[in-house]
């Protein structure tokens, strides 16, 4: 290699393999496939270079290697493996997985390129900079490809796994992994899909323009280094110009995820609507009391639709909004800015 690179990244495929060739620009793309299935190469592979230039554009980074190649294997302990220039892929994953999944699986290893490859989480405790922007990257590249639905929906499938195994865990930490030991343990539904939620809600949180800007400063400040997240917050406060200490401490160096009840009251006499949000997840040693959730809540009315801002900050608050006449809807987090959150809204009441 004639650029440094993690030397967990080295390996050997030793087979008996057909090669497919692609190209994209002057990269050539290598799809080592067993004999008789090569057919399926350009089916399962097809949209790398897509997925190229879509990261490229996105990052403003090149990829940063000279080939890409991607080699399945028989009996891997997981679905792939962000080798350097040269993927590994369990088969199964590849020849046995729907056409979508092997789509979120290739552009997840090919984003490792520029997250882990390129810049490399410094310890396993980091290791959500690898694991949450690979897992993140997924997303992005569907928000290019077929829109910002399909987008969210990822992001919130992602959240909904995290907050589904969080119920059930018994190796609960923060994206910052303080448990991190060197063994399988750590990659995790916190490592992989709390991480591309969190960088969702922080794209959300800075905006799409100054996200993308502290990216490019991050890869290209560290590029063939190692990182931490203390660089990553840097960036984003540099193109943001926010202090956004609250944030990291929330949502990477401690746990868990909100959970709210809302009690949606109208009063026809002030004609106020009235939300009171409780905060109702157990605070622990990770878990906060109250999470910090600035929203936007949108309300239709006979006479039209409008948004309101909030910042829930309080263990229970209540937010007193102007309306012109009863609502008929009220969406809560309107543009999905936080996915992971557990909501209760309790039926609107009218306030006599
Ligand atoms: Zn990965």
């Amino acid at each position: 290699m004639p650029v440094p690179h993690s030397t967990y990244l080295t390996s050997f495929v030793v087979g008996n393999y057909v090669k497919v060739s692609d190209s994209y620009k002057n990269i050539p793309l290598g799809f080592f496939m067993y004999p008789g299935t090569e057919s399926l190469a350009q089916r399962k592979y097809g949209k790398t270079k897509e997925m190229m230039r879509v990261f490229e554009e996105l990052t403003g980074v090149d990829f940063p290697y000279n080939k890409y190649d991607q080699t399945i294997v028989a009996k891997f302990n997981f679905g792939g493996m962000e080798n350097i220039t040269a993927t590994t892929m369990a088969d199964t994953e590849i020849l046995m997985n729907s056409d979508n999944l092997v789509e979120d699986l290739v552009a997840h290893e090919l984003a490792h390129s520029w997250f882990g490859n390129l810049v490399t989480c410094r310890n396993w405790a980091e290791l959500w900079l690898n694991e949450g922007f690979a897992t993140y990257m997924e997303a992005a590249f569907r928000e290019k490809a077929y829109g910002r639905a399909d987008y969210l929906r990822k992001v919130r499938e992602d959240a909904a796994e995290f907050m589904t195994s969080d119920a059930i865990s018994d190796n609960k930490h923060g994206l910052y992994n303080q448990l991190a030991r060197p063994d399988d343990s750590i990659f995790d539904t916190t490592a992989y899909q709390k991480g591309g939620a969190v960088i969702h809600i922080l794209r959300e949180t800075v905006g799409t323009e100054n996200f993308w800007k502290a990216i490019n400063i991050y890869l290209n400040r560290h590029k063939f280094q190692n990182v931490e997240t203390a660089n990553l917050q840097k960036a984003m406060e540099e193109t943001s110009g926010k202090n956004l200490d609250w944030f990291f401490k929330q949502w990477i160096y401690g746990g868990g995820y909100p959970k709210l009840n809302v009690k949606q009251v109208y009063n026809p006499s002030g004609r106020q609507l009235n939300l009171t949000v409780a905060q109702t997840q157990s605070a622990d040693k990770l878990t906060p009391e109250a999470f910090i959730l600035p929203m936007e809540i949108e309300i239709t009315t006979a006479n039209g639709t409008k948004i309101e801002k909030i910042e829930i900050k309080k263990r229970e608050e209540t937010f007193t909004l102007k309306v012109n006449d009863a609502p008929t809807k009220i969406v809560f987090d309107k543009d999905e800015k936080i996915p992971l959150k557990a909501v209760k809204m309790q039926p609107l009441t009218i306030a006599k």
